[in-house]
């Protein structure tokens, strides 16, 4: 992609590239030039090093070439074990962002700096897991909790606890693959155990013990990470926020978040708020503190305070591009090791906090949970301080942003329906409004649009384009991580957006007072949009994979991305990927990747680079699942086009 027209949707970025190339500093775009193209064999996932007698690289082509590795392993094998090698990599992550939020949910105390935001919700949970609560601290509660959800990382026996908020076919089918996974560092252990030299040499093996890993990510680490994250730090609701990089202010301290645990992005939100710290920029010029997020610890900023969202992954080194970021503060995951020879071209400093993620270069400055605060606090001088070093000729601030509506958690998603419901006749606080438009047909379905950017594609080229076409069909689409950020962007996640969408979801939009795409939070959160869909089935008696929902990722670029592409799939929801996976080079694993699981969880993944095609591909998948639930009696066939019986149909079911 040499041609910079190419790289982005968005025609600030492409200014901002061309400001990168004036003055003389690298970005991504120049990195991926310089790769050339990349290796065939890594490419199709046939090349292994995880032992010393190879590097092996075996042909892709059958009868052709190496056929096997030193050792004898089969591009079958090799192509397998680096695909389930990425799954526990992305299911690390998430587990290692779980257990620090469940650390600090034990160190949460009432005058601490860590508190509970949403006692209810932690009562709740706390019900779930058979926790006494009657005439309890609620701290006393929470650190129980905590230590519940510690032991989930490793426990010696049994299988996760939140496996249970299944719907029971769905708990049936992982019991008969033998997949319900059971601690969730433990299933990270197995693959990299069963992935050593000499160990599992069989595909299907391998395939299989990828989807227990993932399961422990999505039913363990990241929904331990989700429900923690909103205990401590609050439920989002609806609210208003703004989007891209014209959300940096030439007259105030600009500080972008960047990165992905709460525990440290709520502690800076909150100093930045400090009237000393207030004071302080005042002292030095400024005219105040202006937060902004990036990737997912903006999207949990955003969430929970409105926090502004400066981009998305993509953007890192463009937003140190406007010379007006006094600091990126970080701490783990899609950080770029770039932003420390592209800050020192500016007066930006580049602070890591993490010691899981140190990079050379950066000013270290660890956190500490036990001071919280005044470690936040710390950091937040560093960039006040730093204001009188900007360098007035190399500012210039994009004039583009959004509104956007963010806060779509399944707490605010169902309060929403609740404007529909009718209280004389139906319970409130149910998914049931959800599930009635879907079977009138109101809506086609409801698609998950997830994942990373990717420079192997267009600049949030893939994000857009298929939410556009999915919402004109009358598919609702709810959002996270990296999409959700580019949805914002592009004015689709604000209530003005309705009118692209088709009549049906148009009507639900208005009744329910919704954008058509819902931003519900960071790659974790995906936990609540599997919550949202198994509560819609267990609600209509189905299975999630009965349900006309899709999943797709039209920029991936992660393993974090691949573990949830999993987890997904094992969940009975269909994945479609814009980005190939490396697993070209073996027919084996890509026949039971998009053919062969889905006789096994009732979903499968589809491939395809072209993201209007995959738009195609997921309408028609929708419309075989209505046709499916139809049989079941659960559903009418009417399209939103044939007539206006979409709006007569929602009228009159509420
Ligand atoms: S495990 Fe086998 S294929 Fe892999 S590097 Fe060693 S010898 Fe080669
Ligand atoms: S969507 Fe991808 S790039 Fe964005 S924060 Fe999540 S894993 Fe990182």
């Amino acid at each position: 992609m040499s041609d910079t027209k190419m790289v982005s949707l968005d025609a600030m970025d492409e200014q901002l590239i061309q400001k990168a190339k004036q003055e003389g500093v690298e970005t991504m775009w120049d990195r991926k030039v310089t790769m050339k193209a990349p290796c065939g064999f890594g490419e199709k996932g046939v090349c292994c090093r995880i032992c010393a007698m190879g590097p092996c690289r075996v042909s892709p082509v059958e009868g052709k070439g190496a056929q096997r590795g030193i050792c004898g392993a089969t591009a079958d094998t090799i192509v397998a074990r680096n695909f389930a090698r990425m799954i526990a990599a992305g299911t690390a992550a998430h587990s290692d962002h779980a257990r620090e939020i469940a650390h600090v949910m034990h160190l949460a105390s009432k005058d601490g700096n860590y508190t509970i935001k949403d006692e209810k919700k932690l009562l709740r949970l706390a019900e779930e897991w058979e926790v006494k609560t009657e005439g309890k601290d609620i701290y006393d509660i929470a650190h129980e909790v905590a230590e519940i959800a510690l032991n989930e990382f490793g426990k010696p026996f049994g299988t996760l606890r939140f496996l249970e908020r299944a719907p029971e076919p769905r708990k049936k089918i992982w019991e008969k693959l033998k997949i319900k996974p059971r601690a969730i560092d433990r299933e990270i252990a197995t693959i990299m155990h069963s992935t050593h030299m000499g160990c599992t040499s069989d595909a299907e093996s391998l395939i299989h013990m990828g989807m227990r890993t993932a399961l422990a990510d999505g039913w363990g680490g990241s929904m331990i990470g989700t429900e923690f994250s909103d205990i401590l730090f609050g439920t989002p609701v609806p609210r208003e926020t703004e989007a891209n990089l014209g959300v940096l202010e030439e007259k105030q301290i600009n500080i972008l978040l960047h990165g992905h645990e709460p525990s440290l992005s709520e502690m800076i939100v909150m100093a930045s708020q400090d009237p000393e710290l207030v004071k302080l920029a005042h002292e030095v010029g400024a005219e105040g503190i202006n937060l902004a997020g990036m990737c997912c610890t903006g999207n949990e900023v955003t969430m929970r305070h409105g926090v502004k969202i400066a981009g998305n992954f993509y953007q890192q080194e463009l937003a140190v591009l406007t010379g007006v970021v006094e600091a990126v503060i970080v701490d783990v995951q899609c950080i770029f090791p770039s932003l420390t020879p592209i800050t020192d071209c500016y007066h930006t400093k580049f602070i890591t906090t993490s010691p899981k993620a140190k990079i050379t270069g950066a000013t270290h400055i660890e956190f500490n949970e036990e001071k919280a605060l005044e470690s936040a606090k710390g950091i937040v001088r560093e960039a006040i301080e730093n204001f009188k070093n900007r360098k007035q000729d190399k500012i210039f601030i994009p004039k583009t942003k959004a509104q956007a509506t963010v806060g779509y958690s399944v707490e605010a998603v169902i309060k929403q329906l609740d404007r529909v419901v009718n209280s004389q006749i139906d319970p409130l606080g149910t998914v049931k409004p959800l599930a009635d438009v879907i079977k009138a047909g109101v809506l086609r379905g409801a698609a998950g649009i997830v994942g990373c950017n990717n420079p192997k594609t267009q600049h949030d080229y893939g994000h857009i384009e298929v939410m556009k076409k999915l919402i004109a069909n009358d598919v609702i689409v709810v959002t996270t991580g990296c999409a959700a950020q580019a949805a914002a962007k592009a004015g689709l996640t604000s209530k003005d957006a309705a009118k692209l969408a088709g009549k049906g979801l148009q009507a639900v939009c208005e009744l329910v007072d919704i954008p058509p795409v819902l931003h519900m939070g960071s790659c974790v959160d995906i936990s609540r949009i599997i919550t949202l869909v198994s509560e819609t089935a267990k609600f209509m008696g189905v299975d999630n994979c009965d349900l006309p929902v899709v999943g797709v990722a039209p920029e991936w670029m992660s393993e974090k991305a691949v573990a949830i592409g999993n987890y997904v799939m094992a969940s009975g929801i269909d994945v479609f990927l814009g980005v190939l996976p490396p697993v070209t080079g073996s027919p084996e694993v890509v026949d039971l990747l998009t053919n062969r699981v889905e006789e096994m969880t009732g979903a499968k993944f589809f491939m395809d680079e072209d993201s209007l095609k995959l738009a195609d591909m997921m309408l028609v998948r929708i419309e075989e699942k209505r046709k499916n639930l139809e049989k079941l009696g659960l559903a009418t066939m009417n399209t939103a086009q044939e007539d206006d019986a979409s709006t007569t149909a929602l009228s009159e079911i509420v």
